[in-house]
């Protein structure tokens, strides 16, 4: 009997999650190896010059050049449509290269934008600065709210676009209320998942056009690779996103993709562990200082929300201090175990103080119409014994006499 191939959806379609995550995309070659292959190559030869024309027509199946396809990354790709429940995905060189490419290859001067005022600091840039050089206008709302998405609508708006939970200030967007207010108006709602990843949140269940990830994050979940990854239907991956990526060329490479591939074999078992270990430290932490931000906790203002939208609150949350820099600077420099470091989705504990680096470039105005305050430290939860965490914690937090 034919083994079973990750790549026919026929097939995939009926394979549970878990299923997916191991063995979804895998495409044998010959050899028949078990870990799927890198195909570390730019080119591709033809049996002869008839069959090159012949796939540069699109008449003949077959790849022609790595910028445009890749056995290694489309097996990803397979990979990610699966556990997203996507007709199609595109992963590209970094988490950026797929919000740019997103947003451009949908949007014209004289469109508008609405976003979620919590972001990245990087999206924001994207929304601030990039869009409006090219003509496109841009408003930002609260994304908690969702009238606020409703009242910013234009004629020409094209594209909504907002993170939940949102980086680093943990504010929770109703998927449902607010892709259907984009439906409702022809509009393509946008979600960056990067936080919760396909295992914890699926947006398009709740009418989310698109989703855009940073597969940098948990997706790879061991602080090795930069990825990231665009689904969608078939019609906005191949006519919307492909024409412009293709000659654009953000291309992920199949040594990278091939990191992620094998992130993905344990993504639900990394991102449910480090959720729990998270609940434990922020539970620790709600002892000692003035406010945690994280969705898992009954004491967030959108913990019911999190929780219909979500399977667990994943490893990220952030705390705010009252002491302002100097005591939160204060913290980080007391740990010893926990690493000062701004990454996120890593198997190891990771800590910083969002104002001084992932939002340094946002202006101090901005930061603060964010939530982005001085006193705020933003907290990746890893892998290791939360008892460790909870220890070095304890300790710093001591050193600042808290
Ligand atoms: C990290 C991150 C990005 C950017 O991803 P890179 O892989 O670093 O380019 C975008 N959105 C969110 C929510 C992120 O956490």
């Amino acid at each position: 009997m034919k083994r079973r191939t990750g790549q026919d959806r026929s097939i995939t379609d009926t394979w549970r999650p878990a299923t997916r995550a191991v063995r979804g995309g895998t495409a044998r070659s010959e050899f028949g190896e078990t870990s799927e292959a890198i195909f570390m190559t730019s080119g591709y030869a033809y049996d002869c010059a008839g069959d090159a024309a012949a796939r540069f027509a699109g008449e003949q199946q077959g790849m022609t050049y790595s910028r445009l396809q890749n056995p290694t990354v489309e097996m990803l790709e397979h990979r990610i449509a699966l556990l997203e429940g996507a007709e199609a995905c595109r992963t590209m060189a970094t988490g950026m290269a797929a919000m740019t490419a997103v947003l451009l290859s949908q949007l014209q001067t004289g469109d508008h934008v609405v976003a979620g005022r919590a972001a990245f600091g990087s999206c924001r840039w994207l929304v601030d600065t990039l869009l409006p050089k090219f003509g496109i206008a841009t408003t930002v709302v609260d994304a908690r709210d969702p009238q606020q998405f409703e009242d910013a609508v234009r004629p020409e708006t094209k594209v909504f676009f907002f993170e939940t939970p949102a980086n680093p200030t943990m504010d929770v967007v109703d998927l449902k209320a607010v892709c259907d207010i984009a439906r409702a108006r022809g509009i393509t709602s946008v979600v960056d998942n990067a936080f919760a990843t396909p295992a914890l949140q699926r947006p398009m269940e709740f009418g989310a056009d698109v989703t855009a990830y940073s597969a940098t994050k948990m997706m790879d979940g061991q602080g090795r690779v930069l990825a990231g990854a665009v689904c969608g239907t078939k019609e906005f991956i191949d006519k919307t996103l492909l024409p412009f990526t293709r000659n654009t060329g953000p291309t992920l490479s199949a040594f990278n993709a091939w990191v992620v591939l094998k992130g993905l074999e344990t993504l639900d078992l990394r991102i449910r562990r480090q959720s729990e270990n998270a609940m434990k430290v922020a539970s620790f932490l709600e002892t000692r200082v003035p406010t945690v931000l994280y969705p898992g906790l009954p004491s967030h203002p959108q913990h019911n929300l999190a929780m219909s939208q979500m399977e667990a609150a994943g490893p990220i949350f952030a705390v705010l201090l009252d002491g302002g820099r100097t005591q939160a600077h204060g913290l980080l420099d007391g740990l010893e175990l926990i690493d000062i470091s701004n990454n996120i989705g890593d198997s190891r504990s990771l800590m910083t103080h969002p104002a001084s680096t992932t939002h340094n470039s946002v202006s101090p105005e901005k930061r603060e119409e964010m939530g982005v305050t001085e006193g705020m430290l933003r907290l990746n939860v890893g892998l290791e014994d939360p008892q460790d965490l909870i220890d070095d914690l304890d300790r710093a937090l001591g050193k600042i006499g808290l």
